[in-house]
C-alpha cells in the first residue's frame, strides 16, 4: 500500500477524507496541525510561539516541522500513512525525498476554488480528537448539536477559521502551491481530485485513486 500525501487549500476536506481512509485501510493519520494544536494545548512557552503564528494564518518554522515529522514517522515503524499537511512548501517536499528518503507516495491534490473554500470556513467546526463538521453541509453536521459523534466531546470553532486568517491562509496556500505541483507533476505523482461535491462522493474517488495505485 502507497502512502498517502494530501495537498489542499484550507477547508477543502483533507482531514475528513483523511479519517475515512484511515478508518477504511487502516492507514495511520499523520496531521502536522493536529501535532501543533497539541503543542498549542500544552501552554509552554513554545505553545504560545505556535499559536501565535497559526492564528495569523502563517507557517510555522520548518525546523520545529522537520522535527516533529521525522519523530512521528519513526514511532510508526514503517506502517503505511496519509500525511494531512505536509509538505505545504517545495523546501518540505524535498526534505521528504532527500534527507528522509520517503518515495514511497502518491500525492492527491484536493482542488478547490477560494469562494467555496470561504464558504465551508463558515460553518466548520471541529473536535479535539481531529474530527471535523460542517454546519453547512447535511453530510456533516454532527448528530447532536456541538458535540462529537466520535468522542462527545463539545466541538469549537478554530480560532484560524475566521475570514481574516483565512485568506492569508489561502494566499499561503497560492504562494507555495505551484512549485510544490509542479515538482510533483514532473515525478508522476500528482492525482487531481475536485472536491465541490458530498463527501461520501469524494471519497468514492479517491478510493478509487488508491485501489489504482
Ligand atoms: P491545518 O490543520 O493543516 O490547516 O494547519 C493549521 C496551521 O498549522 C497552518 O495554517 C500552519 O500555521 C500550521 N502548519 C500545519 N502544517 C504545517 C506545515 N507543514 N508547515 C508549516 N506550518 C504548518
Amino acid at each position: 500500500m502507497k502512502n498517502i500525501i494530501f495537498i489542499a487549500p484550507p477547508a477543502a476536506g483533507k482531514g475528513t477524507q483523511s479519517n475515512l481512509l484511515k478508518d477504511k485501510y487502516g492507514y495511520v493519520h499523520i496531521s502536522t496541525g493536529d501535532m501543533l494544536r497539541e503543542i498549542v494545548s500544552s501552554d509552554s512557552e513554545l505553545g504560545k510561539v505556535v499559536k501565535n503564528i497559526i492564528d495569523k494564518g502563517n507557517l510555522v518554522s520548518d525546523d520545529l516541522i522537520f522535527k516533529l515529522l521525522k519523530s512521528k514517522l519513526n514511532s510508526i515503524k514503517g506502517k503505511p500513512f496519509i500525511l494531512d499537511g505536509f509538505p505545504r512548501t517545495l523546501n518540505q517536499a524535498l526534505f521528504l525525498d532527500n534527507d528522509l528518503k520517503i518515495d514511497n507516495y502518491i500525492v492527491i491534490y484536493l482542488d478547490l476554488s477560494k469562494e467555496d473554500a470561504i464558504k465551508r470556513i463558515d460553518g466548520r467546526l471541529t473536535c479535539s480528537c481531529g474530527k471535523s463538521y460542517n454546519l453547512n453541509d447535511i453530510n456533516l453536521k454532527p448528530k447532536i448539536i456541538d458535540i462529537c459523534d466520535n468522542c462527545g466531546n463539545v466541538l469549537v470553532k478554530r480560532n484560524d477559521d475566521n475570514l481574516e486568517a483565512f485568506k492569508i491562509r489561502f494566499d499561503v496556500f497560492l504562494n507555495n502551491n505551484k512549485p510544490l505541483i509542479d515538482y510533483y507533476k514532473n515525478k508522476n505523482k500528482l492525482k487531481v481530485v475536485n472536491v465541490n461535491k458530498g463527501v461520501n462522493e469524494i471519497f468514492n474517488e479517491i478510493s478509487k485513486v488508491v485501489a489504482n495505485d
